[in-house]
């Protein structure tokens, strides 16, 4: 055998072992939320597609009309020739929206992740990031060469010890986290956050990736993240941020300079979604009520997103409960380490405007029954 391929069944296998191997399950998003796996058909509780828009026909005609006169792909990065103008409307969209002059956009969020950091803080400077914020932010971190350390989720006195140690010997800080935790649902005290920051000459970038057109936006940031393939049903990443700030980035940010710029298509589905998000403001409030009503019936906490975290444990016995929903005809997937820290892995329900009050109501009753069989840890 081949060592890269013996490298490979060694490492799957040690992975397996642990519950940890994850496998591709073919998946058809057949409407905004039912799938069909295994051949059958499941109404997920797994998708990040909030609003129910990436079925909706006014988000799809827009996508559709775009190919039809643009074409399929940008055909270049943005700052040769890829940077067409349906971009600078999402961007001036966006920027309005988060009552920031400006906005770049970039080809995923993860994307957007990789490139913000390094653009404003390398070797000498210092990165605090939450403990807890998505990969991205944390790869982002690492790879702008500046040191990194991480705080408590949502410990804003662990913060300001680390920043009154480390401050004084170091030239830039730059603060990393999530407006919603994408695991765990919950919200970070950023106003106090960047007061913290402010007294300590430190800038924040917070990741809106999960509060975007569902929960409440508290506190205002220099760097505003986010993507357009959650709430908004298309594809893309975002920053708002002010015009210098901007201007910087078209040059400093090496995930957008050297990458392909997002194809007309979804810039287009994103500005259609970003419309009916002014106008449909119920559809906004509906994923938040939903995951409300859910986590009372199961006497969870309440949520302040649309993501309801249920914390069971042990990987092994999260894939079991999985695989139980599933036979009661529920998508709702497996969350393991390393997604989520050892000893936490978890089912994490999404709701969307899109789901009706009886999907809810007999997904309570199906959690109900499973659960009453097996037992699940204390909740944060
Ligand atoms: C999904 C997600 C991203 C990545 O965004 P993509 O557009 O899917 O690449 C970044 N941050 C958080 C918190 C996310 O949940």
């Amino acid at each position: 055998m081949h060592s890269l391929d013996e490298f490979a069944r060694t490492k799957l296998a040690a992975l397996a072992s642990l519950s940890l191997r994850r496998e591709l399950v073919t998946t058809d998003r057949v409407s905004a939320t039912e799938v069909m796996r295994h051949g059958r058909r499941l109404v997920s509780f797994s998708c990040n597609d909030y609003l129910g828009l990436a079925h909706d026909p006014r988000i799809k005609a827009a996508a559709a009309e775009a190919v039809a006169r643009y074409g399929a792909g940008a055909g270049a990065s943005r700052l040769v020739s890829g940077n067409h103008p349906l971009l600078e409307q999402v961007e001036a969209r966006l920027a309005r929206r988060k009552g920031k002059q400006a906005a770049l956009v970039f080809g995923s969020g993860y994307l957007a992740n990789i490139g913000l950091p390094g653009a404003f803080a390398g070797t000498g400077d210092l990165i605090l990031i939450d403990e807890l914020a998505h990969a991205s932010m944390h790869a982002g971190a690492r790879l702008s060469g500046a040191r990194v350390l991480t705080f408590r989720h949502n410990d804003l006195h662990h913060l300001a010890d680390l920043l009154a140690h480390e401050r004084p010997a170091v030239h830039r800080v730059l603060i990393l986290t999530e407006r919603i935790f994408s695991m765990d649902g919950d919200q970070a005290p950023l106003s106090h956050m960047v007061q913290l920051a402010d007294r300590n000459n430190a800038w924040v970038l917070a990741d809106d990736a999960h509060g975007l057109g569902v929960a409440e936006h508290d506190g205002d940031v220099p760097l505003d993240m986010g993507t357009l393939s959650k709430a908004l049903g298309s594809y893309g990443g975002y920053v708002c941020a002010s015009e210098p700030v901007i201007a910087l980035l078209h040059s400093r940010a090496r995930s957008f300079v050297y990458s392909t710029g997002l194809p007309p298509a979804s810039a287009a589905a994103a500005l259609a979604a970003l419309d009916v998000m002014d106008a449909e403001p119920e559809r906004c409030a509906r994923p938040r009520l939903l995951a409300r009503r859910f986590a009372q019936a199961l006497h969870l906490p309440a949520p302040a997103s649309a993501i309801v975290p249920l914390i069971v444990g042990e990987a092994e016995r999260v894939l079991s409960l999985s695989t139980a929903l599933e036979r009661a005809g529920f998508l709702v997937v497996a969350i393991r380490p390393p997604t989520v820290p050892a000893g936490r892995a978890r089912l994490r329900f999404t709701f969307s405007a899109a789901h009706t009050d009886r999907q809810v109501d007999t997904l309570i009753d199906a959690v109900t029954n499973i659960m009453s069989t097996q037992t699940v840890l204390a909740q944060p």
